[in-house]
């Protein structure tokens, strides 16, 4: 059964830096997703923690939001059949030294706080932070 979904994704300061936009919206094309949304911005540090709420009660959570605010990130609503996990396996695992060969983040991770993406871990949270990044 087809299942479209829509998912979050997120081009990090340290992708956007080293222009790898092109790149990495190509190797999400490729594999299906249409891009249907897309804006680069940059966003002040509460905005970052505005988004990252959720790990509030963490270690890294300062250092998180301080990063996702320090640049430019490219922020794109993507389209697939089951979208949310599809993007969950192609970016790999939150470590890049633990990613898979051929996801996103084990081509471009430079670190675990530095691994170039972020995406939507299941549907609801991808309709919040959808509509966190583009309010219409
Ligand atoms: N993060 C970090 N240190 C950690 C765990 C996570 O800096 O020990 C950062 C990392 O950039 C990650 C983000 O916090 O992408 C959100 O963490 P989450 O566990 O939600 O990972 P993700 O869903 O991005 O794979
Ligand atoms: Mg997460």
């Amino acid at each position: 059964m087809s299942d479209i979904e829509r998912t979050l994704s997120i081009i990090k300061p340290d992708a956007v830096e080293r222009n790898l936009v092109t790149e990495i919206k190509e190797i999400f094309k490729n594999k299906g997703f249409l891009i249907i949304k897309e804006k680069k911005i940059q966003i002040e540090k509460s905005e970052a923690e505005k988004f990252y709420a959720i790990h509030e009660a963490k270690p890294f959570y300062n250092d998180l939001c301080a990063y996702l605010s320090s640049g430019p990130i490219v922020v794109m609503v993507l389209e697939k059949e089951n979208a949310v996990l599809g993007n969950r396996e192609l970016m790999g695992a939150t470590n890049p030294k633990d990613a898979e060969e051929g996801t996103i983040r084990k081509k471009y991770g430079i670190s675990i706080d530095k691994n170039s993406v972020h995406g939507s871990d299941s549907v609801e949270n991808a309709q919040i932070e959808i509509a966190f990044f583009f309010k219409d």
